[in-house]
This record gives structure tokens, sequence and C-alpha cells, in this order.
């Protein structure tokens, strides 16, 4: 048996997802843009998905535009923001989003928009100073996470919001990691755009959700046929958007006692961690997190041979860092909130879900200090 505490990486899919894909993978199998009938009654379950997602957080259905996933969704954003308004070239965004932002804005800056990164303060907390500071006249596009994958800590979205449009820029927010997790109101929020990832919240890989605001306009990504209003175009990935609508609408009705539940099971994982482990330190500790998520520090101890004894004994955690394996490089996301490169490399994160029982956090406390402890006692840092 596998105990699955990395759901940040990935989710299991929904029992009830996956009974609502399996007719599009079978006899349903039309393409929704044809003439005919088989294909264009398929338009009706890209509408249902669509208004499914829509309700989840609080949007119109008109304002939702399906994507391949996170990734897509943040370039998105950012490139067809930036390149339609070249009288605010400057893009504004924090050190420790995710690389499906970071990269992107280092590949405007490379083309010349000026980009400028604000800070966050130890707790990993987004600096709204530095925020205001980093804006101005200039500034087209704000773009601040809802929710950092590694430590969990959920930022000041709507005051970040607030700062971007004084300045008279749009603002966007990666909200992948909090979507089904956190309740979400585009509209209280202040919010432009905003990127979800059905596969983080039960639903399949591949598809996920750019939110643009009615009023709003980006330049297409991806050109060719008219799918999406043109916005978009490409064949709908019909499964996938039956799947990511079943996945939404089972999120709304499991936010408050997810929250809950899973909030328990954290704190029991947590207290249980830090009586056992001396030493051990939660990442953004005092700032709001969300509720399936803690990153703790082993010093002395490195994460990557602590992932590896849980593995041998079937429990599925991840480093501090990237969601890539084979990365080396200590958590920038850490680093950003001071943490010394070293110290970075002993970052576990522990990532729960719906389905996280309270047996298998029992189960990790029990199999999790003896290794810690052992791999101290051998540490050159310890
Ligand atoms: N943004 C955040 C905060 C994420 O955690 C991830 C995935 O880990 C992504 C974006 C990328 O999403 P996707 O895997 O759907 O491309």
């Amino acid at each position: 048996m596998k105990v699955y505490l990395d759901n940040n990486a990935t989710t299991r899919i929904a029992p009830e997802v996956l009974d609502a894909m399996l007719p599009f993978l079978s006899e349903r199998y039309g393409n929704p843009s044809s003439f005919h009938s088989f294909g264009s009654d398929l338009m009706e379950d890209i509408e249902k998905a669509r208004g499914r997602v829509a309700e989840l957080i609080g949007a119109d259905a008109e304002e939702v535009y399906f994507t391949s996933g996170g990734t897509e969704s943040d370039n998105t954003a950012l490139a067809g923001a930036m390149e339609i308004n070249p009288l605010k070239p400057g893009l504004v965004t924090s050190r420790i989003e995710h690389p499906a932002v970071l990269e992107m804005a280092k590949y405007m800056a490379e083309r010349g928009y000026p980009v400028t990164f604000a800070e966050v303060s130890r707790e990993g907390l987004l600096d709204l100073e530095s925020l205001r500071d980093s804006t101005n006249e200039k500034t087209g596009l704000v773009s601040i996470m809802m929710a950092n994958n590694e430590t969990g800590v959920i930022m000041p979205v709507k005051e970040a919001a607030h700062i971007a449009h004084e300045a008279g820029a749009l603002f966007h927010t990666d909200a992948v990691q909090a979507t089904g997790k956190i309740p979400l109101d585009v509209k209280a929020m202040g919010i432009d755009m905003l990127s979800l990832s059905a596969h983080k919240f039960h639903g399949p890989k591949g598809v996920g959700v750019l939110y643009i605001r009615k009023g709003v306009e980006i330049s297409p990504f991806l050109r060719g046929g008219h799918q999406e209003k043109g916005m978009r175009a490409s064949t709908y990935n019909v499964p996938g958007i039956a799947g990511l609508g079943k996945a939404a609408e089972l999120a709304r009705g499991f936010i408050t006692e997810e929250n809950l539940q899973t909030r328990l099971l954290l704190e029991r994982l947590e207290k249980g961690i830090l009586e056992k482990c001396p030493g051990a330190i939660i990442a953004g500790i005092g700032a709001d997190r969300l509720p399936n998520t803690a990153t703790v520090l082993f010093k002395g101890v490195e994460s990557e041979a602590v992932i590896t004894l849980l593995d041998l004994e079937g429990i599925c955690v991840s480093s501090g860092s990237a969601c890539s394996s084979g990365d080396e490089t200590p958590s920038y996301v850490l680093a950003a909130m001071g943490v010394n490169p070293i110290d970075a490399n002993t970052a576990v994160r522990f990532s729960l879900s719906r389905y996280t029982t309270g047996r298998e956090v029992d189960l990790l406390l029990e199999i999790l200090p003896p290794i810690v402890e052992k791999l101290r006692k051998i540490s050159p840092y310890a």
C-alpha cells in the first residue's frame, strides 16, 4: 500500500470524475466543433463544465477559457497581456512564483520588457510595500500567486490586486495550488485573470482554465481554429474538460469540509513531527497557509535521503523545491525567505488531500522520526 502525501505535485482522480470522463473516451468521441449533432451535441457538455468552473471561482461562464493546464494558463496570461499593451510594458511578479510564471517573466525580460520581482517576508508572505515600490505607471501586469506550492502560504491577493489597479495595471493570479482548497471569488478579490489546473484538485492532468474578466483584452496564445472565441485554438479535450467540470463541482461541495478535516490532519502531522523530531522547523509557520501543505526543515539532514528512505517504506513525499526531481539546486522559495542553502536542502514537503486518512498520518509519524534520527547521526552538518 502506498501512502501518498505529495498532493501538491498531483492528486488522484476522484471516482466521480473518472465516471464523468469515460463516455467521452468511448462512445461519445465526436468533435464539438462539427456541424453534425454527433459532434456538436458535445458542446452542451463543454458548457456544463464551463459553468461548473465559473461557479467554483465566482466568475461568469463566458469568462472561463479552457487550456492544457496551469503552465499554459500562466504563460498565456503573461505573454498575452504584455504583448497587447506596448505603452505599459512593465511586468511585476514575486520571487516565489512557480516556474510557469518565473521562466516566462525571465523570457520576457530577455526580450526587453522591464520585469521586477517583489520580495517576500521570512514567513514567505508577499511584501506589499515591495510590491508597491515595484509598480509604476509603466506597469502593465502584476502577477502574484494565490498560494505557494512549496510552503502553502496564502498571499494577500486582494491587496496586491488593489496595488496593481492603483498603477493602472492588470492583475493575474496563479491559483493552481489554491483552487479547491480555499474559497475563491474573482470578483470580490478584484482579479482580472486567474490560472487553475484540474490535476491539483482530483481532476485529470493536461487540462486547466484561464479566467479572463469580461472587458480585459489579451492576445491569443494558440492560433488556428475558432475554439474558445478564437482565444485558444485546438480541438476540445472533451474528456479532460468534462473531468475538470466534475472536479470543480465536487471541490465546491468539499471546500468547507476539506478545510476542517484536512487542516486537522495537517495539524496532527505537524504536531507529531515537532514532538518526535527535535529541531524540525515548519516553513512559513505563523502565516496563513493552505489546509493541506507543510514544508518541514529537518536541520542537518538532507531531504533527498529522507525522501528516498520514506519511499522504500511506501510513503511518497517530495523535497521543498521543484516538482521536477533531479533538480538539486536548493529551493529558491526558501532562499527568498532568507533560509540558507544548507538548511534549504533539508526541506521535505508533505501535502495532503481529501483522501488522506488519520491512519496514514500516524504511519508517517511512526516511520519518519527514526529515519531522521538515523540520518542525523551520520550527517556532517548536524
Ligand atoms: N502553478 C503552480 C503554483 C503549480 O504548483 C503548478 C504545478 O505544480 C503549475 C503552476 C503548473 O501547472 P500544470 O502542471 O497544470 O502545468
